[in-house]
């Protein structure tokens, strides 16, 4: 009995034993909001890793991989093209990008498969015939219905705002409607891009030509994603220069009549087969535990997609690259996600959010740079209080090229699903004057990039994905 019962008394002891182990080698709590070390034990630990930011920064920017991600993407790029969803070009540069991580010796090298939209412009053309004429720059906006071969005659009505279009909605009947928005900021004036077509379409318009969402503009227009609504009837819809629009908002207050003709061959062809390309540094002490950074691949069908997003798919890259020259392992796994469809919404990275999501506590944080390489003046970040005080010290490890801020709302289309769910969420934050200049348009293109900057952003990128990876603890939620 006694035997019995010390056996059982062991027994306990042992499975008490096995539940505590994981926090005796310091198994991160932060899953249960818990975080086991006090700050000034944090802030010890990650000024502990001045030398290796030290290390990250020299190779990076001033060594050996000086240079390395810009000359990657200007192969790249030059090579493949633009890369839309659902075109032969993104189908290249999957490959292209699945055998380049391989022979770049990353770990885990995979394709993850995804159905994502095709949509084809095809020709497209829009001519002004009254009262001159003059043949408008347009881009046919993603997902928008083609117009009949002769294409669509039809009077202009200039608005400046969603507001004067209801208020004169009467007017817009069988007219083509011009948006003639200012530029506020692109989050507020996508809008017009985004659902300018429905609104149109509501009013009784026969076709919609959007202002670009631009900042500054060289008779540039720039494409971009819009949606339908299933209760509204479809119209063509495509966007048009400043200028045009400017040109068309002043003869309208004059009372000129403007008519256009508006031909358009957009299809759209059943959902394409895709892939998240994905590589990995595997972690040496928690290996199901994730620092996802990343950027997407594919881009629109103008310009090269070089700034829009292969310089954050490329330094996404090269932090993997720079932490493998450096001969570093983090604790953790440093997973690298090169996203599909994100043009369209994000869906190539909707749909790994579902597949993954069922592991959500293990992803530490989850990082996307998709708004430049541009010169990186720090990181956005998304998370709780705590976590943030984290990213500041860490960010302290950048002191040696001055990128040291933290700001407000980290994050990016691709990883936002994460973020929603409260896994922290970080982003590059950079000199952005000059991005909506080119965003979607013909000139973004490799001329657009600076292989110095791109050297400073691969820096900050690498020293806070791989310190966060590395720490004994993930950051709290
Ligand atoms: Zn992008």
């Amino acid at each position: 009995m006694q035997e019995r019962q010390q056996s059982k008394r062991k027994l306990l002891f042992l499975i008490v034993f096995i539940h505590l182990l994981p926090q005796c080698l310091g198994r991160p709590q932060s899953k249960n909001g818990r975080y086991r070390q006090t700050f000034e034990e944090v802030k010890r630990e990650i000024a502990g890793y001045k030398d290796i930011a030290k290390a990250i920064i020299d190779l990076a920017v001033y060594g050996k991989a000086q240079n390395r991600s810009y000359e990657r993407l200007a192969l790249f790029v030059d090579t493949i093209g633009p890369r839309l969803s659902g075109s032969k070009n993104l189908d290249t540069a999957i490959k292209y990008m699945h055998n380049a991580l391989k022979e770049n010796g990353l770990e885990n090298v995979h394709l993850e498969p995804v159905k994502i939209p095709h949509w084809e412009r095809g020709e497209e053309s829009a001519m002004m015939v009254e009262p001159r004429c003059h043949n408008l720059a347009i881009l046919g906006l993603g997902n928008s219905i083609a117009t009949p071969p002769e294409g669509i005659t039809a009077e202009i009505l200039v608005v400046t705002s969603f507001d004067e279009l209801h208020a004169r909605a009467p007017e817009a009947k069988g007219k083509i409607v011009v948006y003639n928005e200012p530029y506020i900021s692109y989050g507020e004036t996508v809008q017009y891009r985004s659902q300018g077509a429905v609104e149109a379409a509501k009013a009784g318009a026969v076709a919609s030509l959007i202002r670009s969402i631009a900042s500054f503009s060289i008779n540039s227009p720039h494409t971009g994603w819009q949606y339908y609504r299933s209760d509204v009837p479809r119209i063509p819809t495509a966007c048009i220069s400043v200028e045009d629009a400017e040109m068309m908002a002043r003869m309208s207050s004059k009372g000129m009549k403007i008519v256009v003709n508006l031909k358009m061959e957009a299809k759209t062809y059943p959902d394409a087969s895709s892939f998240n390309t994905v590589g990995e540094i595997v972690g040496s002490k928690y290996p199901e535990q994730v620092v996802l950074v990343s950027g997407h691949l594919d881009s629109w069908d103008v310009g090269q997609g070089a700034m829009d997003d292969g310089g954050g798919a490329f330094i996404s890259w090269e932090a993997l690259s720079l932490i493998k020259n450096l001969g570093l392992r983090p604790k953790r796994t440093l997973r690298l996600v090169l996203w599909t469809g994100e043009e369209q919404g994000g869906v190539g990275a909707n749909q790994y959010y579902q597949l993954h999501k069922v592991n959500i506590s293990n992803f530490d944080i989850v990082m996307e740079s998709d708004e430049g390489t541009f010169m990186p003046t720090g990181l956005a970040f998304t998370g709780s209080d705590k976590a943030r005080s984290i990213m500041r010290e860490v960010m302290q490890l950048l002191q040696p090229i001055n990128v040291t801020a933290v700001y407000e709302n980290g994050g990016g289309t691709d990883v936002d699903y994460w973020v929603q769910d409260g896994v922290p969420g970080a982003s590059l934050l950079d000199d952005i004057t000059k991005y909506f200049w080119f965003h979607h348009s013909n000139g973004d293109t490799m001329t657009v990039q600076d292989p110095n900057q791109m050297n400073l952003c691969a820096a900050v990128w690498t020293v806070v994905s791989y310190v966060i990876a590395d720490m004994e603890e993930m950051l709290p939620r």
